[in-house]
């Protein structure tokens, strides 16, 4: 089912989650651990990231050092199709920009398409490690747009191949990102959100945002999404902070900024599990006062901390 036929169908606060593909060599059954206890809390979808190659320098006997692509998490389509098995919930794929060539990237929907996955969250994805700025491949696409408009062609049947004539059409719902305080390469916000306008005018049905842990920035966003004419579900992407390294690490990779009241209670924790209630307690609040202005959903990163995750949920229902 789409994202938005749940949406629509709710009657109240959804409640989602998000996972990462375990690391090349693990096994399927690292995805079901961690997802396990968190089904209790019957999540409307789940989603998946997508994780592109990096490019690693090893060494060799001689001495000499040899360029390789390693893939760590591969997997997306396949997790997907098995956490729908397993579960009979819905997956929910990131697609992303990078790494990949617009026919690997239509091979992929295509598969996706067989395994009756019915929605895709549209990413650019991040520069390679070994890059100072995003590069697209050759035959890639460059924006997160671009990949959106892939997936919409092939929901009306066009596919690559200009010889594939009434081609089989996709049923593809598309979600998008979105940034309450914008993202890191934008000039300002009035222009990232022109940029998301245009992402919702060519398709996107609705935006799933990355992390905030002040939600004034959230609500502040919502109305000036609106303002801009953009209408659709803004799904908050929430995560709590679990250690004191993140007080640098999540402004550093994420770009998004600690109020001044958490970091200083983080601060003065002694260990990670003083951390985790504080954090763990912050977030039950933020999650408390997003349900209470009644946001569609509230989307968890679980990234490997599934039992925190569990017990900010439990408060809720
Ligand atoms: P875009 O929408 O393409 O925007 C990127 C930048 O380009 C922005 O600054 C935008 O303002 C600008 N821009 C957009 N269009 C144009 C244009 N036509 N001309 C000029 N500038 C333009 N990364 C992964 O690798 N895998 C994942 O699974 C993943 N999941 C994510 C999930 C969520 C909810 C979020 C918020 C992020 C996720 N990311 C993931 C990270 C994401 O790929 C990065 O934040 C990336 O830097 C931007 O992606 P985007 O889709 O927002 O890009």
């Amino acid at each position: 089912m789409k994202v938005t036929d749940h949406i629509a169908q709710a009657n109240k606060t959804l409640i989602s989650f998000e996972v990462l593909p375990p690391l090349k060599g693990k096994s399927i059954t690292s995805i079901y651990d961690h997802l396990d206890p968190l089904m209790e809390f019957k999540p409307s979808w789940i989603n998946v990231t997508y994780h592109r190659s990096e490019t690693m320098f090893k060494k060799k006997l001689d001495g000499s050092f040899e360029k390789v692509d390693v893939r760590k998490r591969p997997g997306t389509v396949g997790i997907c199709a098995a956490i729908m098995n397993h579960y009979q919930v819905d997956a929910v794929p990131h697609m992303i920009c990078g790494g990949f060539s617009r026919r690997e990237t239509e091979d992929a929907l295509i598969d996706l398409n067989f395994l009756g996955i019915d929605n895709v969250l549209v990413l650019r994805g991040d520069a390679a490690k070994n890059e100072a700025a995003f590069e697209p491949e050759p035959d890639g696409n460059r924006y997160a747009i671009d990949l959106l408009k892939q997936v919409a062609s092939l929901n009306s049947g066009i596919y690559i191949d200009e010889d594939i004539l009434n081609g089989g059409k996709t049923r593809f719902c598309i979600g998008v990102a979105g940034y309450p305080e914008k993202h890191f390469e934008a000039p300002n916000l009035n222009i990232d959100l022109k940029r998301l306008k245009e992402k919702v005018d060519a398709g996107a049905e609705y935006i799933m945002t990355q992390m905030f842990f002040d939600n004034s920035k959230y609500f502040a966003f919502v109305d000036a999404c609106r303002l801009a004419g953009i209408n659709v579900p803004i799904i908050p992407g929430l995560k709590p902070l679990t250690n004191k390294k993140q007080l640098s690490i999540l402004p550093r990779i994420f770009h998004v900024d600690l109020p001044t009241e958490l970091s200083e209670e983080i601060m003065k924790c002694k260990n990670d599990a003083e951390c985790e209630i504080v954090g763990t307690e912050w977030m039950i609040q933020q999650s408390k006062e997003l349900k209470q202005n009644g946001v569609p959903v509230l989307h968890y990163y679980t990234l490997g901390k599934p039992k925190v995750i569990w017990n900010v949920v439990s408060k809720l229902v």
